[in-house]
C-alpha cells in the first residue's frame, strides 16, 4: 500500500467502490477455469491421426474442484465465446479483490481520521486550558 493511496478521503473511497459495483451488475457471461489451448485424437480409427498422423486441434476448460482438475472439451464453435467468459471471470476476481482492498483501506483511513479527530481536540482543549488559566 503507497503512502499516497494514505491520501485518499473516505467520500473517495466510496466511490470508487459503489463504481466497481456498477461494473459487477454489467459484467457478461462468466465461468472460472482455463482456457487451453491442445490437441486430440478424433477417434475414428481410419482418420490419419489414428496412426500417428497430425492430432486435431481442440479447446478445454480446466479447472480445479476439491484440488482435482477437471476438464471440459469446448466445442471449436463455442470457443470464442468460451475464452471471453473465462476472461470475465479474472475480471470478476479482480473486481472483488479491489473492492476488498479498497473496502479495507476505507476502515483503516476511517480510523486514522478519528485518531487525528482526537489529537486536534486534546490540543484544542490545551489551547483553552491554557488561556483559561
Ligand atoms: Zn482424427
Amino acid at each position: 500500500m503507497g503512502k499516497e493511496l494514505k491520501l485518499v478521503s473516505e467520500a473517495t473511497l466510496r466511490s470508487h467502490i459503489q463504481a466497481r459495483i456498477r461494473e459487477l451488475g454489467e459484467m457478461g457471461l462468466f465461468i472460472s477455469g482455463s482456457f487451453v489451448h491442445t490437441e486430440r485424437k478424433c477417434g475414428s480409427k481410419t482418420c490419419a491421426c489414428a496412426s500417428g498422423g497430425p492430432k486435431h486441434p481442440c479447446c478445454l476448460l480446466t479447472s480445479k474442484v476439491a484440488g482435482k482438475t477437471k476438464s471440459v472439451y469446448v466445442p471449436v464453435d463455442m470457443a470464442e465465446e468460451v475464452e471471453a467468459w473465462v476472461a470475465e471471470h479474472k475480471r470478476l476476481k479482480r473486481l472483488l479483490k479491489d473492492i476488498d482492498e479498497l473496502g479495507e483501506r476505507l476502515i483503516r483511513i476511517h480510523v486514522a481520521a478519528r485518531e487525528r479527530r482526537k489529537t486536534n481536540q486534546a490540543r484544542v482543549k490545551q489551547v483553552k486550558d491554557h488561556l483559561d488559566s
